[in-house]
């Protein structure tokens, strides 16, 4: 696939060209995973391209960075623009960015401190995570053999790169078995989440997701997912879910900035409801959908214009 990227990537306040972007290889992240990253996405609206949340994104960043002592000397604020600054450099309107910080080349060894930080915000255009079909006829999943980090291992609401080698067990085996993605348990053996997606059941009016608790990154879709449910009137509980609950439920389906709002049609080849995409998760989808066509009413600060038409 030929990725349609910006040529121009934001590099500790400077910009630079894509084919000037390297790092050396001794680089601490290289060794020892040092990295912190975001994924948000910008949608054309009726009012012209939008960064959606950007600000809870930065700021899931900057928390990210605190957890692992990195001092990033940009604030909440400063990010923001660079990212507005970055698609307006390239002329670009939707598109995925993906503002990263990782610790450089400096000296080896495990303790990161000595090494520089380094911040790039890239950005490029990107269609539907889970394939172009996957939001109006679902995904085939799985449960993982592999389960999410445990408490006080790797911190799961620190969006780091390390996290994502968990991460690429469950998507490998996943795709090695014939599926689309896989669901990973916690620790405790309850439900976590997708290795890129949190995940929501459906049963009746009551819908649930796996808490804070269960070892996974507090979405920005999610909780954008839980305001609409409320909204619409469902009773949303975060609360632990035995894995068996998905088997005898009406519908469930992914959230996350790449996979937006995808229903799973079946877990482990066990039709989910009637194996089809729910009236539930179609409603989520329209409400969702409707931010960006100005159908829907959301915080100003939930979308943030690079340049607003009249
Ligand atoms: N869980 C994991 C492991 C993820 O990688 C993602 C994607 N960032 C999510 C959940 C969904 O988070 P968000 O809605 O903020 O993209």
């Amino acid at each position: 696939m030929k990725l349609k990227y910006g040529e121009y990537l934001w590099h500790n306040e400077k910009f630079i060209k894509w084919n000037d972007a390297h790092i050396h290889v001794m680089s601490h992240v290289v060794h020892y995973g040092s990295s912190v990253f975001e994924g948000i996405r910008a949608y054309d609206t009726n009012q012209g391209p939008a960064i959606y949340r950007l600000k809870d994104h930065i700021r899931r960043l900057k928390d990210s960075a605190k957890i692992y002592r990195m001092d990033v000397p940009w604030n909440v604020e400063d990010l923001c623009q660079a990212c507005v600054d970055t698609i307006n450099k390239n002329q670009m309107g939707a598109c995925y960015i993906r503002p990263v910080i990782f610790r450089g080349f400096g000296t080896f060894g495990v303790d990161p401190t000595p090494n520089p930080i380094e911040t790039y915000i890239i950005i490029w255009e990107w269609g539907k995570y889970l394939g172009p079909e996957a939001l109006e006829n679902g995904v085939d999943v799985c449960f993982s053999s592999w389960n999410r980090m445990s408490p006080n291992t790797f911190p799961a609401m620190a969006k780091t790169g390390a996290n994502y080698m968990n991460s690429q067990l469950i998507k490998m085996e996943a795709i090695n078995n014939g599926y689309v993605e896989g669901i990973a348990l916690d620790a405790n053996g309850f439900i976590s989440e997708g290795s890129g997606e949190n995940i929501f059941v459906v049963r009746g009016n009551k819908i649930l997701t796996p808490p804070i608790s269960a070892s996974i990154l507090p979405g920005i879709t999610r909780d954008t997912v839980i305001h609409i449910l409320e909204d619409l009137g469902y009773e949303v509980a975060e609360t632990p879910l035995p894995r068996e609950i998905v088997y005898i439920s009406d519908e469930v389906f992914f959230t996350g900035t790449a996979a937006e709002v995808t229903p799973i049609r079946s877990i482990d080849k066990t039709p989910v409801g009637t194996g089809k995409r729910g009236p539930v998760t179609k409603k989520v989808q329209d409400e969702f959908f409707a931010i960006f066509s100005g159908k829907r009413k959301v915080p100003e600060d939930w979308l943030r214009y690079l340049h607003k038409r009249m």
